[in-house]
């Protein structure tokens, strides 16, 4: 039987077998909707439905790719984040169920009617696009060191209708001067011979957006160092940090002269986020 012959399930079933990921099955299911347009409901209710030969092949290209290790994100081109699909490609870090915790919190924050956020080191847009999503009155910014990400950030705002101004800069050092009520970041934070680079879906996304100095924190030091510059007296920085760089991440917000500094878990119940106050009266 040749493959155009295949019935969507077999085919699916069968190409699960070869992708070596922790989901294959929704991997293929994915991969399927991509070459057929067939949600993977319809493919569940109609499982007998045999695929057309060009379904096929472009299905089979699909699997041969994933089974390499590229990340379904960048086979489908999209990659849902919060309630929003947003755009992805190799330049920039896929966005993690684990980050939609940062936006959770940053959402529960006391903070007025049109806070001023900064996103730094955006990507695709991922966090500032979910804050302006759930928050109109929010003035949302964003920005990211690399002009692909940049591009990326922006094409996403405007396929999405979201008011997010998004700017090239290094941190803090290309923005021009103003003052923020709330700065959130996912910045780089794993250690530069962390074994897990190279395994898995990792393999495929920039170094850029995943490795930061020999302990995996170089960023978030510069990030908590200048942070309090930026920020309003009372105002909140929040950022993701390694499972592991919670005490770590608690120091330098100390040393930073933050207040109220609390760690949160994500949903795997790891200490993920750190966020500090900068001191009432500590002046602008
Ligand atoms: N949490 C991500 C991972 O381990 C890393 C994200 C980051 O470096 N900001 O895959």
């Amino acid at each position: 039987m040749s493959d155009a012959a295949l019935t969507t399930v077999d085919a699916v079933q069968q190409a699960a077998a070869d992708i070596d990921s922790d989901s294959p099955l929704l991997d293929a299911e994915l991969l399927m909707q991509h070459a057929t347009g067939w949600s993977r409901t319809s493919q569940r209710a109609w499982p007998e439905r045999p695929l057309a030969e060009a379904q096929a092949v472009r299905f089979w290209q699909l699997v041969r790719q994933r089974a390499t290790g590229q990340p379904v994100a960048h086979l489908l081109g999209e990659q849902g984040f919060w309630s929003l699909p947003l755009q992805v490609n190799a330049a920039t870090l896929i966005p993690r169920p684990d980050t939609e915790c940062l936006v959770e919190t940053a959402l529960g924050l006391a903070v007025p009617d049109q806070t001023r956020v900064l996103d730094l080191g955006t990507g695709t847009g991922a966090i500032a696009l979910a804050l302006a999503s759930e928050r109109p009155d929010w003035q949302v910014s964003a920005c990211d060191l690399m002009p692909a990400a940049v591009a990326l950030a922006r094409a996403n705002a405007e396929r999405l209708g979201l008011p997010v101004t998004v700017v090239q800069s290094h941190w803090f050092a290309g923005l021009p001067a103003q003052s923020f009520e709330l700065i959130v970041s996912n910045p780089p934070y794993i250690a530069a011979d962390d074994p897990h680079l190279t395994n898995g879906d990792l393999r495929f996304e920039p170094a850029t957006a995943l490795v930061s100095g020999a302990d995996g924190l170089t960023d978030l030091r510069h990030i908590v160092a200048e942070a309090p510059a930026w920020l309003v007296a009372g105002g909140v920085l929040l950022v993701e940090h390694g499972h592991d760089q919670g005490t770590a991440v608690r120091a330098l917000f100390n040393q930073a002269g933050f207040q109220a500094i609390e760690t949160r878990k994500d949903y795997g119940g790891n200490e993920r986020l750190t966020l500090g106050c900068k001191a009432p009266g500590a002046g602008v």
